[in-house]
């Protein structure tokens, strides 16, 4: 597995768990999330710095428009913690 492919699944995990907890989606993302994951996606896949790229986390996500940046810092807001507590120099770092 490639880096973009696990920022993907990294960045997916976050926004699932932000939306089940927040808006209680079961299977299925509620649409807003759904499509903020579609956009994250799209976004990694045009990441200019490609396999060299450091997470998005870190990157501080720069790439995204105004209408998604505020909805994906809440998603890491909430889910960061949660997805990294096994990484605590991670943690450390986020906050
Ligand atoms: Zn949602």
């Amino acid at each position: 597995m490639d880096k973009l492919d696990n920022e993907k699944k990294l960045l997916g995990d976050m926004i699932d768990l932000y939306c089940r907890k927040n808006h209680n989606s079961k299977d299925d993302l509620c649409p807003d999330c759904k499509e903020l994951k579609e956009y994250a996606f799209y976004r990694l896949s045009k990441c200019p710095f490609g396999n060299d790229k450091k997470s998005c986390v870190n990157c501080k996500i720069k790439c995204y428009d105004n209408k998604h940046k505020d909805r994906i810092k809440e998603v890491m807001k909430f889910s960061g913690w949660r997805i990294f507590f096994r990484h605590p120099i991670l943690t450390i770092k986020h906050f």
